[in-house]
């Protein structure tokens, strides 16, 4: 039989469990999955229809940003270095209420898709409004991606009556399940204080009737609190697990402000969380406990929030500032190391938000999300570690090719 394609002579780092590294490794692909992986030799006598020589490079899982509003792109750099509250009253929520339209969710959604393959990224978790616009630019690139349609009790766009946010959700949800392999609907609700309970349960009852991730910012300032009506002495993570959204179907982004009995409460209902360092640094939020949650075995992927809060969708940058950050925050130079870092941009990445038995990973079975980084650069040079070299050296622009679901979207580092 003839394979689609080898990658072949690339150092290869799987993120599998035990994370395997194969020198001289290979992948072989074919329909769109992972047929096999190993040492290039073990592949010699494969008829292939395409070779990929991925010599001084290292062939790696494409990553995975679990937090994007991909439209933002549209206000990069329109208001920076405010608090969050002015950022998104006074700037954020009436520009979108000007500018935000199907036409310019769709432009610049496909912008957003294409700063994030070509810098390495295959799929994205993403939640705004016109969503099915965003779901259109998904198709129509090639990139795997979650897609959560806004629900907030204020007027929106697209949806100008909050009465009518959960309907317009099941509708987008509805319209496109099992449209795509690439494509997975979700429902999005914007926070604790800007739904009521009875939206929050309505739309995660819909999202669990549906079989599809319920995602929410969660707990990302500090002020949050005060924002939320009934709380009752309850912390918002308490709250969420009273009102029933906890499980683990559910993605909570940010989760900055919560305590050791929050963390508790998320490990018991399975909850997953995606954290966004540098859009929290950049608010000046604050940062999430995520150490304390990795050791407690919840899955933390990394995102990096819409474009207005970070200003980019780099994940090279964002999990060299996560490791960082965290060091410094705990006065702890042994914490998010570079493999616990890199985990959380790929294969934890995926178990977040649902994905793991498809991607995150380089595995026979998994789906052919796949890039190539060439490290064979001053910056990068030498290399004593492979995990080091990525995390700490590896920048976006060393990506020269990227796989989706076999097919090739970036290659000699430009889209195809
Ligand atoms: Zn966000």
């Amino acid at each position: 039989m003839e394979y689609d394609v080898l990658i072949e002579h690339g150092l290869l780092v799987t993120m599998a469990e035990g994370l395997p590294v194969v020198e001289d490794g290979a992948v072989l692909v074919e329909n769109g999955g992972i047929a096999a992986y190993g040492k290039t030799n073990e592949f010699s006598g494969h008829k292939v229809k395409t070779r990929i020589n991925a010599h001084k490079k290292i062939i790696m899982p494409g990553l995975i940003n679990c937090h994007t509003h991909l439209p933002m792109s549209m206000f990069r750099g329109l208001a920076d270095d405010l608090p969050l509250d002015v950022w998104l009253n006074d700037h954020v929520f009436p520009a979108e209420a000007k500018h935000v339209n199907p036409e310019s969710v769709e432009k610049w959604s496909l912008h957003s898709i294409k700063e994030m393959l070509l810098s390495g990224t295959t799929t994205c978790c993403d939640g705004y409004f016109h969503e099915d616009r965003v779901a259109a630019a998904v198709l129509s690139s090639g990139i795997r991606a979650v897609a959560g349609q806004g629900v907030i009790d204020f007027p929106a766009p697209g949806v100008p009556d909050p009465k009518m946010n959960i309907k317009a959700a099941v509708d987008f949800v509805t319209e496109f399940k099992n449209r795509s392999s690439l494509l997975y609907p979700s429902i999005f609700c914007h926070s604790p204080y800007t739904c009521s309970r009875e939206t929050l349960t309505s739309a995660k009852k819909a999202a669990n009737d549906l079989g599809v991730l319920f995602q929410i910012h969660v707990a990302e300032t500090k002020n949050e609190v005060h924002l939320i009506q009934g709380l009752g002495g309850m912390t918002i993570v308490e709250y969420l697990e009273s009102l029933g959204i906890l499980d683990s179907n559910t993605l909570m982004v940010h989760s900055v402000w919560i305590d050791d009995n929050d963390m508790g409460i998320i490990r018991k209902n399975h909850a997953r969380v995606a954290h966004c360092p540098e859009s929290n640094m950049k608010l000046a939020s604050g940062i999430a406990p995520v150490p304390g949650l990795i050791k407690m075995g919840v899955p933390v992927g990394l995102g990096t929030d819409g474009c207005a809060s970070n200003n980019d969708h780099d994940l090279f940058s964002e999990m060299d500032m996560a490791a960082k950050l965290h060091k410094v925050a705990l006065l702890d130079p042994c914490v998010m190391d570079a493999r616990t870092t890199l985990k959380m941009a790929t294969i934890e990445g995926a178990k977040a938000i649902g994905l793991d038995k498809i991607t995150g990973s380089i595995e026979k079975g998994k789906r052919a999300d796949i890039i190539l980084v060439d490290l064979d650069k001053p910056h990068a040079i030498p290399m004593y570690d492979p995990y080091s070299s990525i995390v700490y050296s590896a920048k976006s622009s060393d990506v020269t090719l990227v796989m989706v679901d076999g097919r090739i979207l970036v290659r000699d580092g430009k889209p195809v």
